[in-house]
């Protein structure tokens, strides 16, 4: 049994009169990627491609490395955890103390990151890999968890969608949500963040790495830009002046839903996302001034 009822169910809270965000952090490793992680090795458990003496291994910027860990720590199983050198101290403290071991790989070098993963799970009969960059089971779990308690908010307050707002490290987030919503609200939009750096220079630690991966361009409606500083300075406001500790990525989801309200005046509410706690980003935050 996995501990799917520990994961998800997570506060729908009201940014402003506008916008919604799904606080992500109350996931029991303290991110969004424990939906994904319980949903996918709870399916691998029953049909039988994880069993006693499996170690799963996993490419990860660090949430869902974190999320596998705590999962194969509860289990009983191992876990490797292949990530860029550059990825927060603090992510790979946390996978060290539920017991994985990190392999690193060069700074923001991700696609060296799978080519390793895929490298191991090869060479080793007991390795497993839920292949989280393109397992269509990430989009489903999404689609089935995250996307339909945020229908159920909506309608609850009540109110209708006029625009969900994330970035994408996978893209299981927003296609799940995309494919479910946009049934519900067909006029709905859904709108990537991106970092206004290059993949390989930016600091929004869990999105654009590299590749777009499960996102399916088409689907997405607009992208709206945030520089690594803006997003840093949002999620230090959001600490400072609402008693949100968030990641870096839930400051740059914040920030472009607010400008997309500001431009756009819908007539409904944005959802957006807090992805993860901040207290994983302390050493990356930037110096804060007296
Ligand atoms: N924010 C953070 C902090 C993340 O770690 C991730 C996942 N890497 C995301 C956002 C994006 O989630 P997804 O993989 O579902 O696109």
């Amino acid at each position: 049994m996995t501990d799917v009822s520990l994961v998800g169910n997570t506060p729908f809270i009201k940014l402003s009169d506008k916008l919604y965000a799904k606080f992500e952090a109350y996931n029991p490793s303290g991110s969004i990627k424990d939906r994904m992680a319980s949903y996918i090795l709870a399916r691998a458990i029953k049909d039988g491609s994880v069993r006693k003496g499996t170690t799963i291994v996993e490419a990860s910027s660090g949430n869902t490395g974190i999320a596998f860990a705590r999962l194969a720590a509860k289990h009983g199983y191992g876990c490797i955890i292949v990530m860029p050198r550059n990825m927060s101290s603090e992510r790979k403290q946390m996978m060290t103390a539920y017991g994985a071991r990190i392999i690193e790989v060069g700074d923001n070098a991700f696609k060296d990151a799978i080519k390793t993963r895929e490298e191991l799970v090869n060479n080793f009969g007991t390795y497993w890999s839920p292949r989280q960059f393109e397992n269509p089971l990430n989009i489903e779990c999404h689609a089935e968890t995250t996307a339909r308690e945020i229908a159920f908010e909506v309608l609850s307050i009540p109110n209708r969608l006029s625009a969900l707002v994330t970035g994408a490290g996978t893209g299981g987030t927003i296609m799940g949500c995309q494919s479910y919503l946009s049934k519900l609200w067909s006029d709905a939009k859904f709108l990537l963040v991106q970092p206004a750096e290059s993949a390989l220079c930016h600091g929004i630690q869990g999105i654009n790495d590299g590749a777009d991966f499960l996102v399916d361009k088409r689907l997405i409606d607009e992208q709206l830009v945030v520089t690594t500083e803006q997003a840093k300075l949002r999620s230090e406001a959001l600490a400072k002046d609402m008693g949100l500790l968030v990641g870096i990525s839930s400051g740059a989801n914040v920030l472009a839903a607010e400008r997309w309200i500001e431009e756009n005046n819908p007539t409904g509410v944005v959802v957006t996302f807090l992805c993860d706690r901040g207290e994983r980003y302390l050493s990356a935050q930037r110096a804060m001034e007296a």
